[in-house]
């Protein structure tokens, strides 16, 4: 897709900071982080929204799958305390249409997490 900037970001054409790659995913750090830990999971195929990517559950799938994997890496995974009450935590989110938020028109689910406080930024 001409002029999409996470289109370039996936074929290298412009930099990023890559967390994971694989043949369908590619994650990198957001370049204007909201909390301690901001990452992008993007699918290397354009979907302009989420809309636009129903029709790929298997995708889509494999992206929410990844935000607890890279959750546990960046330290921000769920845990639980002696008292067995859930600890840490992040938020797994994907902004659609003017409406929902969405600045970039190429599907992207945030990965926003870390120590408090930051919540509400996004
Ligand atoms: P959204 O509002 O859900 O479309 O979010 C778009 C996100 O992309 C924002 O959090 C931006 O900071 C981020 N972003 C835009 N350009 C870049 C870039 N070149 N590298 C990394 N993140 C970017
Ligand atoms: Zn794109």
């Amino acid at each position: 897709m001409e002029n999409c900037i996470f289109c370039k970001i996936a074929e290298k054409k412009i930099p990023s900071t890559t967390v994971y790659e694989d043949d369908e995913l590619l994650a990198f750090k957001d370049i204007n982080p909201h909390a301690p830990v901001h990452l992008l999971v993007i699918p290397k195929k354009h979907y302009s929204t989420l809309q636009d990517a129903a029709a790929a559950p298997d995708l889509l799938g494999k992206m929410l799958a990844l935000a607890p994997r890279l959750a546990e890496e960046f330290g921000c995974s769920v845990s639980y305390d002696a008292d067995g009450a859930p600890t840490r935590g992040y938020k797994a989110l994907i902004n659609s249409g003017p409406d929902g938020g969405q600045e970039v028109y190429h599907l992207h689910l945030h990965v926003v997490g870390g120590p408090q406080p930051w919540r509400g930024k996004r």
